[in-house]
């Protein structure tokens, strides 16, 4: 079926690269690949000390930036929390929430990621909202089970009207940093699933404007098969987003 659906690809840098310096070559690399010919959005989720040199370093490009997540207070005693209010005054109009590595590695619960998703979309600021099961889970045949649950709570609250400003990444945890993607038939089939629950949530017509990107270890091999799948909407990048060459095709992917 034909969609409406632009594809979007987003580089998320995590705590990388290690300088100042290296982001802005990074940025400029970059969205010097990006062209009217790009066949989709991109955005750059960069740390915190670099967002604003990013977004200099990018320019009128046309690609975006974004914080790799914004707390949930607006202002006061939080040592080192940053604020959505303070992320949109660089120019910053876009957020990951729900990250594996922020659940896993920083504790946060489902209801802190919902959350920090309502508060985005509050602020008017685009929100990709990260899930995905782990080894364990997987090994377990969950993956539907707690790809649903993560939607469905992680999303509580967010009206009809939000979700256009909400991004799915289906990022299966074992796949992430490990150079084993996803087979594109495993990762369409999931993805299929997630549009059905967003559909249960939303409706059909709603969820079919929903983008769902594809993350874990894609690269200029991988991409291509994944961007065929009808439900795989775009990426979120890690590794490959660090290396200019290789981001540069993953997001001038081939149709
Ligand atoms: P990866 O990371 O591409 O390095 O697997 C993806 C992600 O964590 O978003």
């Amino acid at each position: 079926s034909l969609s409406a659906r632009t594809p979007f690809i987003a580089g998320n840098w995590k705590m990388n690269p290690g300088t100042k310096n290296e982001a802005i070559a990074l940025g400029k690399e970059i969205a010097s690949s990006f062209s009217d010919s790009t066949p989709c959005e991109v955005a750059l989720f960069a740390p915190y000390p670099f967002l604003d040199a990013t977004v200099g370093a990018v320019g009128s490009s046309g690609v975006k930036i974004g914080a790799e997540m914004a707390f949930v207070e607006e202002k006061g005693a939080f040592t080192a929390a940053v604020s959505v209010s303070m992320i949109k005054s660089l120019g910053c109009n876009w957020a990951l929430a729900g990250h594996s590595e922020r659940r896993c590695l920083f504790g946060e619960t489902d209801e802190d990621i919902n959350k920090q998703v309502l508060n985005l979309l509050n602020h008017d600021v685009g929100c990709i909202l990260c899930i995905g099961e782990t080894q364990a889970e997987y090994e377990q045949g969950l993956v539907g089970p707690i790809c649903t649950t993560q939607l469905k709570k992680n999303l509580l609250g967010v009206t009809a009207e939000q979700m256009a400003n909400v991004v799915i990444a289906y990022e299966p945890v074992w796949a992430i940093g490990t150079g084993l993607t996803c087979p594109a038939s495993e990762a369409q089939d999931v993805h299929a699933t997630c549009r059905g629950v967003l559909a249960d949530m939303y409706g059909a017509a709603i969820a079919d404007t929903v983008r769902i990107q594809y993350g874990g270890s894609v690269t200029p091999e991988t991409v291509d098969e994944l961007m065929a799948k009808p439900d795989i909407d775009g990426a979120l990048v890690g590794g490959a987003s660090l290396v200019a060459e290789k981001f540069s095709r993953i997001i001038n992917f081939k149709v």
